[in-house]
């Protein structure tokens, strides 16, 4: 039977490869609802091209222009907007599998409501595992939804490993790659100096600017641990991270018998939404087939964790447990933004996540309410501080030195 999808953040760049993916298999896939933040034209583009029944969006403003240019058009796609309709889009009974690639905090309650409704649901929004772990992992578990991750990494490592045995049969490690960015042998003095072009010029993989700065701290990477300790229900000491520059092999899974078992492809979201997709058949991505001869060599590494000290504290904080993991995950999605609009420099990201860390009280959160307030204090703890800091910078800069 077709599936029938409701895509979270679909003008993304995982909305797009999603799209991409869906459009080669118009026999096995159909869009109900697509949803957007205010990109209202690449929205109104993809209703015109896949004729979801519904469109949601951010604001009641950008729904006006939007449901203007769709019956301009001749079509027929409801639009609605705000945080209510995106949880309405993501538990409708008029879809089945809900795409979550929503980047941020903000793809937590509609992925949590898709769980709730006991959806397929394919999981690339990495922060909202992050923030909710235990209480998003019952959902799937008490609702009997479906959670197949698109995280290339971890859509790598459920490649690799058993299917019908219990307790992982025999699992000693999982080894999660990452490409170290763009600053991996950057002289780590000038690290305070690099702009948001830089940090978002990603060398192996294409994506949005937040994920792309995540990337370059390592953050992205310490975001994955903590992911790939929900989804796979591993301790932290059984989940290395390993260097590898060419991103070829996406991950890998150690055995007891000394057998390593990797998933290896060109870098290129398709595949691993295409598995997640078709799963458990095999379909065509449009991504090309490997020439390992081509790539001819394979580089691996140990991670440098005072370079890049947000992958150690996101290891710390995952350790903690608690709200740790929610507070991290805001004061660094606080800390990017500021990054990115030129407030903060570079290794001030780490030390705002640092400090909010540093002045946090844990606790275990007693349901979503409590992760969501927080995820509020933690934000409210960064703005504050990045706040403070700005001024300084400011007043830094005008004196000809740099205090970041
Ligand atoms: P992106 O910035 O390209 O797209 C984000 C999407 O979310 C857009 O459709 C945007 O409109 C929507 N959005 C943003 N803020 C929103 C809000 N407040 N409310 C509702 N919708 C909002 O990001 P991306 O690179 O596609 O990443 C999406 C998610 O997938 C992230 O969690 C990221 O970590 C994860 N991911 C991405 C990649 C990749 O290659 N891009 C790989 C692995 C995992
Ligand atoms: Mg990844």
């Amino acid at each position: 039977m077709k599936k029938r999808l409701t895509l979270l953040g679909s003008t993304g760049s995982i909305g797009d490869s999603t799209l991409d993916v869906v459009a080669r298999h118009p026999e096995r896939y159909s869009v109900y609802a697509l949803t957007a933040h205010r990109n209202g034209d690449k929205l109104v583009a993809q209703c015109l091209r896949f004729q979801p029944e519904v469109a949601v969006v951010g604001d009641a403003e950008t729904a006006a222009r939007v449901e203007a240019q769709l019956k301009t058009a001749g079509c027929n796609t409801q639009v609605a907007y705000g945080a209510d309709a995106l949880v309405q889009a993501a538990q409708s009974g008029q879809c089945d599998t809900v795409v979550a690639a929503i980047v941020g905090a903000a793809g937590l309650a509609p992925t949590l409501a898709a769980a709730r409704a006991g959806k397929r649901i394919l999981l690339a929004n990495k922060e909202a595992l992050v923030m909710s772990g235990a209480i998003f992992m019952d959902a799937v578990r008490d609702h009997s939804a479906t959670l197949l991750p698109v995280d290339s990494e971890h859509n790598a490592i459920f490649q690799c490993l058993p299917r019908d045995v219990a307790e992982h049969g025999g699992v000693t490690k999982i080894i999660l790659t990452a490409s170290g960015g763009p600053f991996r042998t950057r002289e780590p003095a000038t690290l305070v100096d690099v702009t948001p072009d830089e940090a978002c010029k990603h060398p192996n993989w294409v994506m949005g600017r937040k994920i792309s700065v995540d990337s370059a701290t390592m953050m992205n990477k310490g975001l994955e641990v903590i992911e790939a300790h929900w989804l796979f229900n591993l301790a932290g000491d059984r989940i290395d991270v390993l260097i590898h520059p060419q991103s070829v092999i996406h991950s890998l899974v150690s055995y007891a018998d000394g057998s390593v078992l990797a998933q290896l492809g060109n870098p290129d979201m398709r595949t691993p939404i295409a598995h997640a997709l078709a799963f458990p058949e095999r379909i065509d991505s449009g991504v090309a087939q490997l020439d390992l001869a081509q790539i001819a060599l394979l580089q691996f590494e140990k991670p440098d964790y005072e370079r890049f000290p947000c992958l150690a504290l996101a290891m710390q904080a995952m350790a903690a447990g608690g709200i740790a993991s929610a507070a991290l995950n805001a004061a660094n999605e606080i800390a990017v933004d500021a990054f990115l609009e030129r407030r903060i420099g570079f290794m001030d990201i780490a030390r705002t996540v640092d400090t909010v860390l540093d002045g946090l009280s844990n606790r275990t959160p007693s349901g979503l309410d409590d992760v969501l307030s927080a995820d509020a204090d933690a934000r409210r703890a960064a703005r504050e501080l990045i706040a403070g800091r700005g001024l300084l910078a400011h007043a830094a800069n005008r004196t000809g030195s740099v205090d970041r």
